[in-house]
């Protein structure tokens, strides 16, 4: 069954699951991964729009990536989150699909997206048997039952812009990081629950200056999701750090902060030396599994990457290829 909604209510009321750019959801049910009755919901008018004005700016759930990262007003306001719209996936995917499914796509786990092995996010088992089995592209943040990392780059991005919220219908306005709890549920990929449709990102007041880079690493250049990915935000007065705000992903089954690196840097001088003791913090909580501590150098060789960007970036959220 497929119902096309015509408004949020009409999407919010449906019963079933949405279907945004569709980028995410028709692999997964081609692989019996993704559920049914589908609930079209990418010709509600009115969400494809970014608006600004004084104490922030709002992007509609059904705004194209890409557009996001195209925008020069967002370029110059809130690069951090502008980077990644412009080089994650692919440019068609980019195209074809929207901030909110980029937020709520599922995990790129292969237990869970082959049709022929079990993971509990299908309801076929309980327990993870990627943790005891195949689990190279796995986690080195161990947070939770799941150990495939989450997948969205652009949750790592708005959660550089503390005071970011998520408008979600039948629950109101909700944290980043409320938007994925704390990993500790195996079955799910974010704390969205039937009916809770992802309507606006608002973003907090933009802060005049801030310098920002995206650096990932990967197996291939291109259409792959990163192995670690890091989006580091500065602020600077002259040589000092006034604010940090670094997310990492492809690390944990959440997205998250590195806050003792943001520590690290507040109130210290821009130094080489001080961006090296931070980057040395990143990997300060992690604990690998048997097969993923290959990614620990690496944590700390992006970190330090993004910082060294970031630091010398004065031109903002367009990206140089
Ligand atoms: C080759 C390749 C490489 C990629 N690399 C990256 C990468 O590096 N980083 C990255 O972040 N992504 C990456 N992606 C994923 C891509 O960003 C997503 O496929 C896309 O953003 C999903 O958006 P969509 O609108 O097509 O979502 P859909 O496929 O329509 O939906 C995805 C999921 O989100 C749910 N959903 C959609 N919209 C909403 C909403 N408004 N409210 C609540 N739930 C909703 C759907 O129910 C579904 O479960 C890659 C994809 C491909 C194919
Ligand atoms: S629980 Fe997570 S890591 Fe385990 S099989 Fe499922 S998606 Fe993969």
């Amino acid at each position: 069954m497929y119902t096309k909604a015509t408004s949020v209510e009409e999407a919010a009321t449906a019963s079933g699951e949405f279907r945004a750019g569709g980028t995410d959801l028709q692999e997964r049910l081609r692989h019996h991964a993704g559920t049914s009755p589908l609930i079209d919901i990418h010709g509600i008018a009115g969400l494809d729009e970014i608006t600004f004005y004084d104490g922030g700016a709002d992007i509609g759930a059904l705004c194209r990536i890409q557009d996001v990262g195209d925008s020069s007003r967002m370029q110059n306001d809130y690069p951090a989150l502008t980077l990644p719209c412009q080089i994650i996936a692919t440019p068609q995917i980019r195209h074809m699909g929207t901030m909110g499914g980029v937020l709520a796509q599922r995990t790129r786990c292969h237990y869970y997206r082959s049709d022929e092995l079990d993971c509990p996010k299908k309801g076929h088992t309980d327990t993870c048997p990627s943790r005891e089995g195949f689990h190279h592209f796995g986690v080195c943040f161990d947070f939770g039952p799941c150990v495939y990392p989450h997948p969205s780059s652009i949750a790592c991005a708005l959660l550089t812009y503390p005071g970011t919220e998520i408008e979600v219908t039948n629950r109101g306005r909700i944290s980043v990081e409320a938007l994925y709890g704390d990993g500790s549920d195996v079955a799910r990929d974010n704390t969205l629950d039937a009916g809770q449709m992802i309507t606006q990102i608002h973003l907090p007041e933009a802060v005049a200056g801030e310098r920002a880079a995206y650096f990932r690493q990967m197996s291939r250049t291109w259409a792959e999701w990163p192995l670690v990915e890091v989006v580091a935000r500065l602020v600077l007065d002259g040589e000092t750090i006034e604010a940090a705000n670094i997310g990492i992903g492809g690390v944990a089954n959440i997205p998250f902060r590195l806050t003792g690196v943001e520590n690290a840097l507040i109130g210290k001088p821009a130094t080489q030396a001080n961006l090296e003791a931070a980057a040395n913090r990143a990997i300060e909580k992690a604990n690998p599994l048997p097969e993923t501590a290959y990614k620990l150098p690496m944590v700390t060789a992006g970190v330090l990457q993004a910082l060294e960007s970031a630091v010398s970036n004065t031109s903002g959220g367009k990206l140089s290829l």
